[in-house]
Parts: C-alpha cells; sequence; structure tokens
C-alpha cells in the first residue's frame, strides 16, 4: 500500500506523540507540572473586599461596595454557576412564572457592577494572614465578608447520616435552590392523589411564611386537577408564624376541603418504607412528602471557625451592630447566616447588604463609623391561584440597648385577600423586578 506524503506527515506526528507519551511515562524523574495554590485572581494594589456567597444579600454587598469604595477591589466568591431565586418559587412549581424569570447570571451582575465573579466553594479561612480558602485556590483580602445563607439541621430528627441522606435526596425540603425545587416540582405535577405532606420547623426557620403560602398553592392546584388528595401541614409551631389573619382565612375559607392544618405537631418517627409520619397525636400515612427540617448557619461558618453555637443554630459569632466578627474588625457576616432574630428573608437579607456595603466602605475610605441601620421586611404571600390573590407584610426593627435585643417597629400589613389580595398579587412581580434590578443591573 503507497503513502501519501500527507499520510506520511500525519503518521510521523502521530509517532512522535506516542513516543513522547511512552518516555513521560517510563521516566523514572516524571515532570510534574507545579501550580501554587493561589487562584487565578490578578492582584491590585487595590484593597481587596471578598463577599462570599452571592445571594440576596452577598449580591447587593458586592455591588454597594464597590459604588461607596470605587477604589476597591470586589471579588464575589460563589458556588453556583447561576443564581436561581427562592422568592416566587413557589409560584413557579405550579407554572405561573417560568424558570427565566428566577434564573440569573452571576457574569452579567459582575459586568454591570465593576467587580469579579469568582465560582468556587469556600472551604477554609486563614484568619492570622488573611487568607480564604476555596475549590479553586486561595484568596487573600483584606475584609471579607460571608453571605453564605442556611443548610438544614436534621439532627432533632436522626443521627442516622443513611436516613438523613434518603430524607434530603428523596423528601428534599426546597428551601435551598436549585435541584431541590426541581425535584419538588416534578411530585407536584405527578402526583396522582392521597396526603401529600409538607412540615414547618420550629425556630428562626427560613421564610416563615412560604410553607403556608407553598400550601395554599399545592392545594389550589390539586384542586384544579380534581385530584382526591390533601396537603397536610404538619406544624411544629402553636400557631401560623408569622400573616396569621390571612393565612388562617385562607385555610378555612379557601382551601379547607384541601388542606388539613396541624398546630403543635412534633414528628416522632418518619417511615420512609411504609411511608408513615408518627407525630405525637397520630400515624399519618403518606403518598408524597417535602420534610422541612430545622435550619442552622452555613456550615462554612463552622469551618472558617466563625460560628456560635447558641440554640445549635450555629449562625454567625458577630456584634449584631457592626456585623463584625468578634475579634476581628476586618470579617463580617450577613444575611440568613446572622444571629439576630430577623426574618430570614430575601428583601431583609438584601436590604441589611446594602448597610453592610456602606459600613465596608467606610473602613476601606477611612472615613467616620457609620450608625446601625435597620433592614426591611417585606414580603408577599399568594393564598389563591385563580384568580391570584396575596398577602402581605412590612417591618423594620429597633434596638434595645438595656436588654441587647431586637424587635420589630413599623410594622404593617394586608391580609384581608378578599379587599387586597388583588392589588397585592399584582405588587409582588414588580417588588420581584426591583430586587432582580438591584442585584444584577
Ligand atoms: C420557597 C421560598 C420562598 C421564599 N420567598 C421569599 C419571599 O417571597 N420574599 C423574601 O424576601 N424572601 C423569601 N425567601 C427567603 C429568601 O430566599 C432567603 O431569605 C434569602 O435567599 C437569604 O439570602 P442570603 O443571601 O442570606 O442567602 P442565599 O440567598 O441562600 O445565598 C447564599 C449563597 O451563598 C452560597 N454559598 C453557601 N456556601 C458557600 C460556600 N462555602 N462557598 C461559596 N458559596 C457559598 C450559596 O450557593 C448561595 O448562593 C424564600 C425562600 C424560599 C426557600
Amino acid at each position: 500500500m503507497a503513502i501519501s506524503r500527507r499520510d506520511a506527515l500525519k503518521y510521523s506526528t502521530i509517532l512522535a506523540a506516542s513516543t513522547a507519551m511512552a518516555g513521560s511515562t517510563n521516566t523514572s524523574n516524571p515532570k510534574v507540572i507545579k501550580s501554587n495554590n493561589k487562584a487565578r485572581i490578578a492582584d491590585t494594589n487595590k484593597p481587596r473586599v471578598v463577599v462570599v456567597g452571592g445571594g440576596w444579600s452577598g449580591l447587593s454587598v458586592a455591588k454597594y461596595t464597590k459604588i461607596f469604595a470605587p477604589n476597591s477591589d470586589v471579588i464575589l466568591v460563589e458556588q453556583r454557576h447561576e443564581f436561581i431565586s427562592c422568592p416566587m418559587s413557589n409560584l413557579w412549581l405550579v407554572d405561573k412564572i417560568n424558570l427565566e424569570y428566577l434564573t440569573h447570571d452571576y457574569l452579567q451582575a459582575a459586568r454591570n457592577n465593576n467587580y469579579t465573579y469568582f465560582q468556587a466553594t469556600a472551604t477554609g479561612l486563614d484568619k492570622t494572614n488573611n487568607i480564604l480558602h476555596t475549590s479553586n485556590g486561595d484568596i487573600n483580602y483584606d475584609y471579607i465578608i460571608f453571605a453564605c445563607g442556611i443548610d438544614y439541621d436534621y439532627s432533632r430528627w436522626t443521627n442516622d447520616i443513611a436516613f438523613e441522606t434518603r430524607l434530603r435526596q428523596d423528601y428534599p425540603a426546597g428551601f435551598i435552590p436549585g435541584s431541590e425545587h426541581i425535584t419538588l416540582k416534578n411530585k407536584i405535577k405527578n402526583f396522582k392523589g392521597g396526603n401529600f405532606i409538607l412540615t414547618v420547623p420550629s425556630g428562626n426557620y427560613r421564610c416563615l411564611p412560604a410553607p403556608y403560602e407553598r400550601a395554599c398553592i399545592i392545594a389550589d392546584y390539586f384542586k384544579s386537577k380534581k385530584l382526591d388528595a390533601k396537603v397536610i401541614l404538619l406544624d411544629e409551631n402553636n400557631t401560623v408564624t408569622i400573616k396569621k389573619k390571612g393565612f388562617e382565612s385562607a385555610f378555612n375559607e379557601l382551601h379547607g376541603d384541601y388542606i388539613d392544618y396541624q398546630v403543635n405537631t412534633k414528628i416522632l418517627n418518619i417511615d420512609l418504607d411504609k411511608k408513615v409520619v408518627t407525630t405525637e397525636f397520630d400515624d399519618i400515612e403518606f403518598e408524597d412528602a417535602a420534610f422541612y427540617p430545622h435550619v442552622r448557619g452555613a456550615r462554612i461558618l463552622e469551618f472558617a471557625g466563625i460560628a456560635k453555637d447558641a440554640k445549635n443554630m450555629l449562625e454567625g459569632d458577630i456584634n449584631p451592630l457592626t456585623y463584625e466578627v468578634n475579634g476581628y474588625n476586618n470579617i463580617f457576616i450577613s444575611g440568613d447566616s446572622r444571629p439576630m432574630g430577623f426574618s430570614k428573608s430575601g428583601n431583609t437579607a438584601n436590604s441589611e447588604g446594602h448597610f453592610v456595603a456602606k459600613l465596608i466602605a467606610s473602613k476601606v475610605n477611612k472615613t467616620a463609623p457609620i450608625k446601625w441601620e435597620s433592614p426591611t421586611t417585606t414580603c408577599f404571600s399568594c393564598v389563591s391561584l385563580n384568580p391570584e390573590r396575596d398577602i402581605y407584610i412590612y417591618s423594620n426593627y429597633k434596638y434595645d440597648k438595656k436588654s441587647k435585643s431586637f424587635s420589630f417597629t413599623n410594622t404593617s400589613s394586608s391580609e384581608d385577600w378578599k379587599k387586597d389580595g388583588k392589588v397585592n398579587a399584582d405588587s409582588v412581580y414588580k417588588w420581584a423586578d426591583a430586587l432582580y434590578k438591584d442585584m444584577f443591573s
């Protein structure tokens, strides 16, 4: 067989490559490509502010730190590749909105606001040398803020890791966005009838109204499909924890035939094989469920040595007025990981982010320290899908120096869904548009 000149060249290239490879495997001193652990982020001579966590708080800290301290080098370290919103996601479960509405672009946020988005998971903190360890290398910082949200704490239900894994995987709570929400949506869509269990933990759990809103939305959806079904809402608390009037009237007047709301209900056992939940009062069979366990501060706080073990919440160990980690004036924590009893909600986390950005900017700019400002809690909840009706609450917080604690102030609510439900339902889209714009534009 004749070999053309082109083939000869091709074969000689392959031969050369394979010889080189064979050589490299056979050598007793293989050439190791060395890279140090430094993240591939260009150094500048500007003060560096690292924001860990690109959620509702971290995105506003990153944006507004750069606005208030333009001379800073702001790096947002986020483990996710894209942002998916928890707020509004209950409406997505039943196709009131599409996934694009919830999904946003970290690259765009960084471009628009002159900071750097660095995709990585933070794994530890060297507080002495000001170094953040991440899955993509080490990052040095002058100031760092952890806005990493929550993790789940299953320990009050079980210490059996295999069982916990089954709960996480087969019956996710749907309170951390991404796959959990998609699983939940598929459960709802594929439900054929019977009992669908939702739970409400005690303590300061993420988004107080969301489990009640979810119950209303799922009940409405099952009704529209004419399913012989019940949403069983097992609440550890002795009453609805927020917007009580609005939710109770919705349960009674709109969803009495589809929602079975049980208060003061501690779960004693969950048998996933027999599909039975045992409470202090009853054994309840279920066809499907989403079990929402207690929450705690994000685990990275523990790995970084900046969590405190109060009431098993493992939230940030900070001065509640300055957000500084105790003992360090260049490390901060905000958002749902904070220990203050503020509502663990997106609006609260976002408005707090604005304030923390001012605090950090005052340090970077070496200007006078600024005084504590209250976050703002604004929250809409859907109680009916067709027609769409919402209830609403607004609140700030005030600090009592004597008791060193916070309480609600300027609180107002609109819970009469018959009278104000339509205006509220229209407003929720305006609210979400404004907040997405605030974080990404
Ligand atoms: C179903 C549902 C409905 C809700 N509805 C509303 C509503 O209507 N209104 C409202 O105001 N709030 C609502 N919330 C609450 C709101 O979503 C949260 O309170 C808010 O997201 C908290 O913001 P955050 O920045 O503290 O945490 P998050 O938004 O959770 O952000 C934390 C970020 O940190 C990242 N992260 C964590 N660990 C690491 C690590 N080690 N390295 C790198 N990155 C890390 C995470 O990936 C995440 O992006 C709702 C929540 C749910 C679940």
